[in-house]
């Protein structure tokens, strides 16, 4: 039996900003993960947002964590060396009673202290970002807002607690989990652990998981939302991230500048729908909408679309839960379940939140040791003419250019796989091989290739995306 401190299960963006703020403690730490590779559940797939806070009720911990997560967004990426762009975002009204909502949204934003909230007329709008719809009427105005890459982030903090000395136990699914004198026991479909303190962090079956010790008073509904993604060389592509708020309360639009240069489009909404695949309906949903705020750009420049899941937390008479939903079923035990949107603007916030009862219940001392910097895979297209050439010299395989459309070299694709990519989405996650605009055609056999030669298996053993998608595991399906 594995004997650790604490237990974190799930290795999406909350588990892994968990275990990473646990090393910050003295403590001997396991995070176990169904899946073969972290960040492949909800985390894999989200409209890529870190929100300015001013939507939340002043005083909760949503609107607490959420501000201070914002405000230190920027280093928090600089120590785990991901790209992040503080772009601001413009909430767009075309009618008297969105203009309402936003003056709303202002004031309690205001309230809160976010910072640098201003109100736009369209005129000032438009000035701002020209490609918006004449019908405008007026817009609010965040330069705190900005966007991440949400496999990147939830990878790097895997990296970062994993060489702070916390375990990773890949492709072990927890089965069933008992209270025992000094803590908890839990099986799994590799070997049995013990702890004394457990989170669970299972994301769409974090229910599932707290079942196994108590009946969780929270159910969890999948929800499924759609996305679009406009090519990187696609024009009158907005520079903030432009969101709707439509006059009749509906679902509105997210437009937003990615930082590898795309335009993510969405999210549609799908209420209690099995969220297996993409939606003609959803993606015509989110089309329809693109054309009435962002009428200049060229939807025939959309080179890839996906779904997405929602886990909707509800209370037994079926009212939806906005509040982040944090349970205590036993001593030392603690669920996060149902955290939705803006749960990865305050992954990193909730680790540290989890982490301190953790370290509390077990009286842990403090970690000097804890290192919180991380350095990412050198990435060629970053480099200038001369950095590149000296990579070369170095290590000659940044000479090899393995994805052309995003211009990936053999060097960062065996980097990944030195580091943990055992699919081909595994690659993808690490280096951005596969995403451009011909969507792999041209390098997957490559890709395969050196997964096959590097991990030691046939090439026909070589997977997209592991163990493949299944809805309560998370999964991103794409058509
Ligand atoms: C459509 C959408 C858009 C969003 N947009 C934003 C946004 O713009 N900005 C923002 O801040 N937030 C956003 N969010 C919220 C954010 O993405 C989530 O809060 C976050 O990703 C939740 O991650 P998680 O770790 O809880 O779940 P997951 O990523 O699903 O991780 C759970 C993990 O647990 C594993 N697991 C499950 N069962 C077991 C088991 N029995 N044993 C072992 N492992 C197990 C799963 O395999 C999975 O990897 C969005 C969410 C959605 C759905």
């Amino acid at each position: 039996m594995k004997q650790f401190d604490v237990i974190v299960i799930g290795g999406g963006l909350l588990g892994c900003f968990a275990a990473r703020n646990l090393c910050r403690w003295k403590l001997h730490i396991a995070l176990i993960e169904a899946r073969e590779d972290v960040c492949t559940g909800i985390s894999r797939a989200n409209t890529a947002v870190i929100y300015p806070g001013y939507d939340h009720r002043p005083g909760s911990l949503k609107a607490k964590l959420t501000l201070r997560a914002n405000a230190r967004f920027g280093t928090l990426c600089e120590e785990l060396d991901v790209p992040f762009s503080r772009c601001g975002s413009l909430m767009l009204s075309f009618g008297e009673k969105a203009d309402e909502v936003l003056k709303k949204k202002y004031e309690n934003g205001r309230m809160m202290g976010v910072p640098g909230l201003r109100l736009l007329s369209g005129r000032e709008a438009r000035e701002l970002e020209p490609g918006l719809a004449p019908g405008v009427r007026s817009a609010l105005y965040a330069p705190t807002a900005g966007t991440v890459n949400p496999w990147e982030l939830g990878i790097a903090a895997a990296e970062n607690a994993a060489a702070n000395g916390a375990e990773l136990f890949l492709n072990t699914r927890v089965l069933a989990i008992r209270q025992i004198a000094d803590g908890y026991r839990i099986e799994t479909d590799q070997e049995v652990f013990a702890c004394r303190v457990v989170i669970n962090c299972a994301g769409l079956q974090a229910e599932r998981v707290q079942e196994f010790l108590l009946p969780s008073p929270v159910h969890i509904v999948p929800d499924g939302a759609d996305y679009l993604i406009l090519d990187k060389a696609a024009e009158h592509k907005p520079t903030h991230i432009v969101q709707y708020e439509p006059e009749d309360g509906g679902k509105g639009l997210t437009a937003v500048p990615t930082v590898e240069g795309s335009l993510l489009l969405g999210p549609s909404e799908r209420e209690n729908e099995i969220p297996f695949a993409v939606s003609e309906k959803g993606l015509a949903f989110v089309r329809e909408r693109t054309e009435s705020v962002l009428p200049d750009l060229d939807l025939g420049e959309v080179i890839r679309s996906f779904a997405a899941v929602r886990p909707n937390p509800q209370k037994g008479d079926g009212r939806s839960i906005v509040s982040f939903v944090i349970e205590n079923p036993g001593p030392g035990f603690w669920s996060l379940i149902g955290i939705k949107t803006p749960g990865m603007t305050c992954a990193d916030e909730l680790g540290f939140y989890i982490a301190e009862k953790a370290a509390a219940c077990l009286g842990a001392e403090g970690n000097e040791a804890f290192c919180p910097i991380r350095k990412g895979i050198r990435k060629a297209r970053n480099m200038s003419p001369e950095q590149r050439g000296a990579a070369v010299r170095e290590n000659p395989d940044y000479g090899e250019i393995i994805c052309c459309c995003e211009d990936v070299t053999r060097a960062e694709v065996l980097e990944a796989i030195r580091r943990g990519a055992a699919t081909l989405d595994g690659i993808k996650r690490r280096t951005g091989a596969g995403m451009g605009r011909c969507q792999g055609s041209r390098c997957q056999q490559k890709l395969l290739a050196l997964l096959a030669q590097e991990l030691g298996i046939p090439e026909d053993a070589v997977t997209k995306d592991g163990a493949g998608s299944e809805l309560l595991g998370g999964g991103r399906h794409e058509d």
